[in-house]
């Protein structure tokens, strides 16, 4: 069977699987599961030119209304996959944190506490260098494993030739991340579990659970709370309605599913437009809004 039959999804739906339960259509996404479909994928030549977007677990991601018209990419199969070497960790981009946490738990390896409560995938925490309870996934990673599209080779790259900052790790034009290495320190179980659920619990008591959500819609300013500059800029109206700010915390909105994504754009835009005035900050995305 082809690529073409056996990996192609047409208009694959994002608002089924994003966090946000909201988001257009991707009309060609790939399921690539190993490194043979990915050679396979570029070298077909009606893909040339075109714009590509890889998805993770679509947890930081909203595709505008009118879709994604470019391909889309999807890891799979190999990539889920994680492996433990002597010196390091080769985990897959397709692999979600949860399970890498529980994997790490499960054989004694600290550090990777933290990744227990973000829903997203080792692929998107090295594009977002992804991280909370001050650890971000940059502590942990040893090098990227990727695939250019621009001379469709793979190379590595380590962490040391990386420029990684506040929620912005691994974002190079046409790459996919393919694996990340990573660091491995033996740790007590019991120390191990106790710290997934003291994370587990403060996150429960912090941020909204059980509803649509990204997570923070905005960066931090330095030295400053998004939060705060929201709560102290906009009135009530922006806690009410199928998208709403939450109570719990301000730089998290809340909305009704297969809400139209083009409105959550404007929403966000509201909110940024309100503190720019306040504060005369302008306040930079988190969320990924994909046209
Ligand atoms: C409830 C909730 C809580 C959250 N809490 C946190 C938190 O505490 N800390 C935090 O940092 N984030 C948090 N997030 C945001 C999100 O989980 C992270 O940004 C995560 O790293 C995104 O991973 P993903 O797989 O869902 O990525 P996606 O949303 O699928 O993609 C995000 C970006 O990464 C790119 N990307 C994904 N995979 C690849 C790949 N293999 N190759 C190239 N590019 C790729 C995509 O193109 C996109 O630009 C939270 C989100 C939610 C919904």
């Amino acid at each position: 069977m082809s690529l073409e039959n056996k990996n192609l999804v047409t208009n694959y739906p994002s608002a089924k699987y994003s966090w946000l339960k909201s988001g257009g259509k991707i009309s060609q996404l790939y399921k690539i599961h190993n490194q043979i479909d990915l050679r396979n994928l570029f070298l077909k030549n009606d893909i040339n030119n075109k714009s590509f977007l890889v998805i993770g677990n679509l947890s930081n991601t909203l595709i505008k209304d009118d879709g994604f018209k470019g391909i889309g990419i999807k890891l799979q199969g190999d990539f889920t996959k994680v492996q433990i070497n002597t010196d390091h960790m080769l985990v897959g981009a397709a692999v979600l944190d949860n399970y890498l946490s529980k994997f790490c738990y499960q054989n004694g390896i600290s550090g990777y506490e933290f990744l227990y409560t973000i829903p997203g995938s080792i692929g998107g925490n090295i594009f977002m260098n992804a991280g909370c309870y001050n650890q971000e996934i940059k502590d942990k990673l040893l090098s990227v494993i990727f695939y250019d599209i621009n001379d469709n080779k793979i190379h590595e790259k380590y962490i040391t030739d990386l420029h990684f900052d506040y929620r912005k790790g691994f974002q190079k034009k046409n790459t996919i991340i393919l694996f990340g290495k990573f660091k491995i320190s033996k740790g007590e179980k019991t120390y191990i579990k106790k710290l997934m659920q003291d994370y587990e619990s403060i996150r429960n008591k912090t941020q909204p659970q059980k509803v649509n959500c990204c997570g923070s819609i905005f960066k931090n300013p330095k030295n400053q709370s998004a939060w705060q500059l929201i709560k102290s800029s906009i009135d009530e109206s922006f806690y009410k309605g199928p998208i709403k700010l939450s109570k719990i915390h301000s730089n998290f909105f809340e909305n009704d599913p297969n809400i139209s994504a083009n409105s959550i754009d404007l929403f966000i835009s509201k909110i940024q437009k309100r503190v720019k005035e306040k504060h005369n900050i302008i306040l930079e995305r988190e969320l990924r809004i994909i046209d």
